[in-house]
């Protein structure tokens, strides 16, 4: 096998071909990790959610790792990771244009809401807090690809 460095244009590429990522944030020294659909624009990675353990861990510690990766050939893979920056795109004036362009980039996938909208337990009503769209604006991004 082989290891090389991914070009930034080939990170870029890789981000935009693949809709699905590990989110990682952190709490105190401790990380949490899930995996999530995300859509690739701008510099930014596009999520929907409902609130929940990742969104308050990310309000409170904006820094973030995502990593996507396909397989090549054989035992080849390309990896790609973001040193990202939380943002939220709340419902509320002055967000407005920000939070159509999160639906507009995320709505060209079909069931994009989906996963983002399930939870094991349905909260009560009076819980009920509205969705959440966020985007995670990529500082920094490496890339390396493995082949035979
Ligand atoms: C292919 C794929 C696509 C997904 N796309 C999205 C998406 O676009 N948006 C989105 O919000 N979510 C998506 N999910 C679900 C996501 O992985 C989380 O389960 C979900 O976001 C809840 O995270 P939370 O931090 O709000 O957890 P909470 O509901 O607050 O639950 C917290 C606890 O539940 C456990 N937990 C939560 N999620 C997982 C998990 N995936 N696996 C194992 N244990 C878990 C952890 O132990 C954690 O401590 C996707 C999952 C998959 C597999």
């Amino acid at each position: 096998m082989m290891v090389r460095t991914l070009s930034a244009l080939e990170c870029t590429r890789l981000l935009t071909a693949n809709r699905v990522g590990r989110l990682a944030c952190a709490k105190n020294g401790r990380p949490y990790i899930v995996p999530l659909y995300y859509a690739h624009a701008d510099n930014h990675l596009y999520v929907f959610s409902m609130p929940g353990k990742k969104i308050e861990w990310m309000r409170g510690n904006p820094l973030v790792s995502v990593q996507v990766d396909e397989r090549g050939q054989g035992r080849g893979w390309r990896s790609v990771v973001v040193d990202g920056r939380y943002e939220e795109l709340p419902d509320r004036v002055g967000h407005k244009r920000e939070r159509d362009h999160a639906w507009s980039v995320l709505s060209k996938h079909a069931d994009w809401w989906e996963p983002g909208a399930l939870k094991p337990v349905t909260p009560p009503v009076s819980d009920s807090a509205p969705h959440v769209f966020f985007r995670i604006l990529i500082d920094q991004v490496s890339g390396r690809e493995a082949s035979e």
